[in-house]
């Protein structure tokens, strides 16, 4: 007989639902269940499931060349660069494609290094960067990292709080901190900044996200990064910013998160919302940086695969088209403030943070945000969960979220909490 089959590793929802067809912002489930998705596929799918210009485009891709490696050039990986370079500032004009979102931190961790010469790269201790060797070594969260994955050539310098930061401005009925009311001094990177003087001599660079995603949509106060950019100018180390998760709109007001919170990143990392869902990572750089790795033989047999590349274009026309930085930006504020006002009852709602369509919810414990998630489940809202001690909802739909559907979110949100299963345990 032969032997049951099973997963090599664990996965959330075990045995719960099995995901059938989706459309839009609903995944329909093979039990004939409609779920409204505000996760995405983790961030993903960020023109909608089975949007109808990304299948076309790939229909068409199909049907003339699937698959080809990177020994030849390509004509639609060269569309797609021309496409992203409206897009990017110009100094950023060398592309390597990629699979994933790890594959591209890998990638970027390696030319820090071998551009360099340099070993020490410095992470933020909740950042997330994937599930590749060196792309888990630059992780700090310890559920993803395994001790056989620490690294004496990676430090970490203390992820800000700026609810805990006098400068945060933190509203504690609203249970957020309020933008815009103040500039961040950067008290929090003083630790950064001195373990680098530390170093000096050995440090290559800097990796980190705009908004920290799978460390629970950490969201540091206007100014901060600013102030990390002097750093990083000042000792003349590299950056690498991973917008796997927040790019392509999803923080709303830019495409990326390094033009909204104005920093100049050498190397930038995508995937996730590239290709709605579809696999491609890509790595982008000046010239400098690639220079470093011109001539070493770096190699990815799918890396932007054509067909993944068609989902690119389509998707960034589609953004672009349909304005979703924009409908980020403002559902994103609606269903932010919309929660901040139906939870401000709930002592085990600890904070509300987000940027665009990028949103945490802080709870007291790991029971809390499990209670939580499964209530929503069972009420058809697919949500996640994120940060150190897994307490904190994450909430990243699509990003042609309606309003209606934000209102929906928010509702089912604060019914569960509201329940008797949360308040009373
Ligand atoms: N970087 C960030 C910021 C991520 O959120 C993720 C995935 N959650 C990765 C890298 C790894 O991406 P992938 O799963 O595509 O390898």
């Amino acid at each position: 007989m032969k032997p049951e089959l099973f997963h090599f590793v664990r996965r959330y929802h075990e045995g719960k639902m099995s995901a059938e067809r989706a459309e839009n912002c609903t995944i329909y489930s093979s039990d004939g269940k409609a779920y409204l998705d505000a996760y995405a596929g983790v961030a993903s799918v960020a023109v909608g499931h089975c949007n109808p210009e990304v299948n076309s485009a790939v229909i068409a891709q199909i049907g003339k060349i699937g698959h080809c490696s990177n020994i030849y050039e390509s004509d639609i990986q060269r569309r797609y660069m021309q496409a992203l370079s409206k897009e990017l500032p110009e100094n950023l004009s060398r592309y390597f494609f990629v699979n994933s979102g790890s594959e591209a931190c890998d990638f970027a961790c390696q030319t820090m290094r071998t551009r360099s010469g340099k070993p020490l790269i410095v992470a933020f201790s909740d950042g997330f960067h994937g599930g590749t060797y060196l792309s888990k070594s630059v992780t700090g969260l310890d559920m993803w990292k395994p001790a056989v994955f620490e690294d004496d050539r990676v430090i970490f310098a203390p992820t800000p709080n700026c609810r805990e930061c006098p400068e945060g401005n933190f509203n504690s009925r609203l249970k957020r901190c309020i933008p815009g009311s103040s500039v961040c001094s950067g008290v929090c990177l003083v630790p950064a900044e001195e373990m680098v003087q530390r170093k000096q001599g050995q440090i290559c660079g800097f990796i980190l996200e705009p908004v920290l995603g799978v460390g629970g949509i950490i969201t540091p106060q206007q100014g901060f990064f600013q102030r990390l950019g002097n750093i990083v100018e000042k000792h003349n180390l590299i950056l690498t910013v991973d917008e796997v998760q927040t790019g392509f709109g999803r923080l709303g007001g830019k495409l990326f998160g390094f033009q909204k919170h104005e920093l100049k990143p050498d190397i930038v990392c995508m995937a996730k919302g590239i290709a709605n869902g579809f696999p491609m990572g890509l790595v982008v750089s000046d010239e400098k940086t690639s220079l470093a790795m011109s001539g070493k033989f770096n190699f990815s047999t799918f890396g932007g695969n054509p067909v993944s590349c068609s989902a690119a274009i389509a998707t960034l026309e589609f953004i672009k088209k349909n304005s979703l930085i924009e409908n980020a930006a403002a559902t994103g504020e609606k269903l932010m403030a919309s929660l901040s006002e139906k939870l401000s009852d709930i002592e085990k709602c600890i904070e509300i943070r987000g940027e665009g369509l990028m949103i945490g919810i802080e709870t007291d414990s790991n029971e809390t945000a499990n209670t939580v998630m499964a209530g929503c489940f069972e009420k058809l809202l697919l949500i996640g969960i994120g940060g150190n001690k897994r307490n904190i909802l994450r909430i990243e739909p699509p990003l042609l979220f309606s309003p209606d559907m934000a209102d929906k979110a928010a509702n089912i949100i604060s019914e569960v909490f509201h329940s008797p299963i949360v308040c009373q345990t």
